[in-house]
């Protein structure tokens, strides 16, 4: 009983600490960004109405770290499901990257694109 005891709170601990990693770079990146992220949309809007885009999806072991993520539109958004999206997986890790050297937030770009190229690699 003590042990499922001590192993639910390290559990809950381990949670609390990776959320607040997360949402710290957030909160610093999300802050300076007025506009959808795409160079050619001139939505403007707050961070909290612009979607998170991953640009390395989820089920391809894409992070929620702040050099995986475009805010953008909806319509750009929309675009990345599509065959033609409005600006290359590569322009939008530079777009992150760009962002997140500017506001000070450590990403991983390099480690993101890597796994980009050996995914096309394995895949082509
Ligand atoms: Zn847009």
């Amino acid at each position: 009983m003590k042990r499922t005891a001590l192993r639910r709170q390290s559990d809950k601990q381990r949670q609390r600490t990776r959320e607040l990693g997360e949402l710290g770079a957030h909160i610093i990146v999300y802050g300076q960004i007025n506009k959808c992220e795409v160079p050619q949309c001139q939505y403007r809007a707050t961070y909290l109405r612009l979607d998170s885009h991953h640009i390395l999806e989820r089920s391809r072991g894409g992070k929620d770290n702040a050099g995986n993520l475009l805010l953008c539109c909806r319509g750009c958004h929309d675009t990345f499901k599509t065959l033609s999206p409005v600006i290359s997986d590569e322009q939008a890790f530079k777009i992150a990257h760009e962002r997140n050297l500017k506001a000070g937030i450590p990403d991983d770009l390099t480690g993101a694109m890597l796994r980009e190229q050996r995914h096309s690699t394995l895949t082509n």
